[in-house]
């Protein structure tokens, strides 16, 4: 369970319930807590990237959430459903390093009702079609669930509107924390997998593969859709090997589930140079193979180069994972190999 090192309350936190409870309980185990005079987050320490990066980390603000008008989530979604932003992970290619500043703190919104509230909006504005809801575009927010219960509430809402449909992902395991809520259907989780050899080396403070498929386990079993994300693949030396047995680890795990509705996505290891040097600064003894030489440009949707394997590499890794998915569950989807 994640344990914060301090917790910061932004002053208009104080409007809600449930900020009361949690000043009380932190309180109650001893947690440093900094009460802000307005709502400007300050009073996390560090000098070097690298420190402030850890103690960002380390850090929960507990918040409100002013902006109402929801970002939109092409491809996978309509809207982002904004319950939490930022991870207590420390993973070194996270795509939030060069989105959260330099002490990337997590922020958990008190005003939950208001937030379901306004998502209500959108869905009865288009109340014609499925609308669908992203919970997790700025971040991981399975950690700090067992404080705010965000993600269960917003489960239990929709559940109670049969044309929308929440989606989100995590690396972690403390499935517990939301799984007995009423989701008929409507919610689907997502695991992020990898093998425990990039797990150990790059996901710093996440858990092992075993957990987050034994967490995965347990919310098949309770008939959510799930997913899993198997990214990012690194093609390095071993890495059939490796990702084989990772999918056979989850195949003997899950298995014995009857009516699975699974999925799976998987995107090959790319890095830009912005997020390069932001590597570089707060991981600076890195291993991350960011060697622009083995690697093809190619410039995205957002108008940024990313570096990526070269065409033939993927096209091998799509035939591997085509075959290896196929083979240990011919039922389940495949979205997308990239
Ligand atoms: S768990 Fe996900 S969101 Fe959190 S640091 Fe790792 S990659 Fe980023």
């Amino acid at each position: 369970m994640f344990i914060p090192d301090r917790v910061i309350f932004e002053k208009d936190a104080f409007q809600y319930k449930k900020a009361v409870e949690l000043f009380d309980y932190f309180r109650s185990k001893g947690i440093e807590i900094i009460s802000l005079s307005s709502n400007r987050v300050q009073g996390i320490p560090g000098d070097s990237p690298a420190e402030k990066y850890a103690e960002g980390k380390r850090t929960l603000v507990i918040g409100v959430r002013k902006t109402l008008k929801f970002q939109t989530c092409k491809p996978s979604a309509h809207f982002q459903l904004p319950l939490v932003s930022g991870c207590v992970g420390q993973c070194e290619y996270c795509y939030l390093n060069t989105q959260l500043g330099d002490k990337p703190y997590i922020r958990a919104y008190v005003n939950i009702e208001e937030i379901l509230a306004q998502a209500d909006k959108y869905i009865k504005e288009r109340r014609d079609d499925i609308t669908i809801f992203e919970g997790s575009a700025t971040s991981d927010p399975l950690p700090v669930e067992p404080y705010t219960k965000g993600l269960t509430k917003a489960i239990e809402f929709f559940a109670e509107r049969p044309n929308a449909r929440f989606r989100f992902v995590t690396k972690f395991s403390n499935v517990e924390d939301f799984i007995d809520a009423e989701h008929r259907g409507n919610t689907s989780v997502r695991f992020s997998l990898n093998i425990d050899e990039v797990i150990n080396n790059y996901e710093h403070k996440t858990p092992s593969a075993r957990k987050r498929i034994e967490a995965a386990a347990k919310v098949i079993e309770k008939g959510y859709p799930t997913g899993f994300l198997i990214a990012p693949v690194f093609l390095e030396e071993d890495w059939k090997k490796e990702y084989d047995a990772l999918l056979k680890m989850l195949k003997d795990n899950i298995c014995h589930i009857s009516n699975k509705d699974i999925s799976f996505e998987i995107i090959s290891h790319r890095f830009t140079a912005k997020a390069k040097n932001k590597i570089l600064q707060v991981f600076p003894g890195t291993t991350l193979p960011m060697n622009e030489g083995n690697r093809s440009y190619r410039f995205g949707q957002f108008g940024y180069g990313k570096y990526i394997y070269n065409k033939e590499q993927i096209e091998d890794m799509k035939e591997f994972f085509q075959k290896a998915i196929r083979n240990y569950f011919p039922e389940s989807r495949i979205l997308y190999i990239i």
